[in-house]
């Protein structure tokens, strides 16, 4: 082969080589996905051991495996939804890839509505850490963790909370996931989080069925007069004498109540998305008391 054949060929290996490289940036990383999705398999896959087996004595085993023929495998109860506090998609990508983050989530949803899904809807990813809804304290078992690209202070767009609606209808069908369990990382952690921020559309979204709103109608009733202008009624005339201690009604909810100022904010931002810091208000105790009834 001439030297100018050789140079041709040499240009040609590194021209394909570096176009086999673009194509698959995550090569490594889904190797080392694929990893850990073998090793949760094989838990999966494990025969549970006979008394025999085990180097301890207990009663409650037998000496022979039995295996029931009914069962299935466990679903997701809850979607819990974020915001990255991150400036691009690109950059939250990055950070759920790396393994010194310790973080990671099912679904990222782009400003542009673009949604990459990073991991299988029946494994356990890492978006919820810390924190308590009900009696619930492991949510990562229990939920599907939706980010949307947001830097935490700017409205979310059109295009992604539409797509964030699609993801939603599909894993609300397919898992049977009750409409109250569509909520917040700043619900189930209130003393860490404040995420999805107050530009986040709960109330539209309960309107589609995905979580639980006041009925505005009672909280604030509105006065129609014959040339049909309407204005907003004061209610301080009709709040009824006993008031429902707002501890109790924010743990029926599901709130931890162990921060009360705490839990108070993180239901501001879910529910009243004005005046966070201002403390409780009248307003806010009237939005709750009409809204734990739902969770009763
Ligand atoms: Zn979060």
């Amino acid at each position: 082969m001439s030297s100018n054949r050789i140079s041709v060929a040499i240009l040609l290996i590194f021209t394909l080589l570096a176009f086999a490289c673009s194509q698959n940036i995550y090569r490594e990383n889904n190797k080392a996905h694929k990893k850990t999705v073998k090793e949760a398999a094989a838990i999966i896959q494990e025969i549970p051991k006979t008394k025999a087996e085990l180097d301890y004595d207990t009663l409650s085993i037998t000496d022979e495996w039995v295996g029931t023929t009914n069962f299935s495998i466990r679903k997701p109860n809850y979607v819990i939804i974020h915001h990255t506090a991150q400036d691009s998609l690109a950059q939250t990508i990055s950070t759920f890839t790396l393994p010194r983050t310790q973080v990671s989530s099912h679904y990222v949803v782009g400003r542009d509505g673009e949604i990459v899904q990073m991991l299988n809807d029946y494994l356990r990813s890492w978006h919820a850490g810390k924190g308590r809804w009900g009696n619930d304290t492991d949510l990562n078992s229990a939920s599907i963790g939706v980010e949307l690209d947001n830097n935490g202070s700017e409205p979310f767009t059109t295009a992604q909370i539409e797509s964030l609606l699609v993801l939603l209808k599909r894993l609300k069908w397919k898992y049977g996931i009750p409409t109250a369990n569509f909520i917040g990382h700043s619900d189930i952690a209130p003393s860490r989080k404040v995420d999805p921020s107050i530009y986040f559309p709960w109330k539209k979204l309960a309107e589609e069925g995905y979580g639980l709103w006041y009925e505005e109608e009672v909280v604030f009733p509105v006065l129609t007069f014959q040339d049909s202008s309407s204005i907003a009624i004061e209610n301080t005339d009709t709040i009824p004498e006993e008031r429902i201690d707002p501890m109790l009604a924010l743990r029926i909810i599901g709130y931890d109540v162990s921060d009360p100022k705490a839990a108070m904010r993180s239901f501001k931002l879910h529910f009243v998305q004005r005046d966070i810091e201002s403390g409780w208000t009248e307003t806010d105790q009237r939005i709750l008391e009409n809204l734990y009834k739902k969770y009763l």
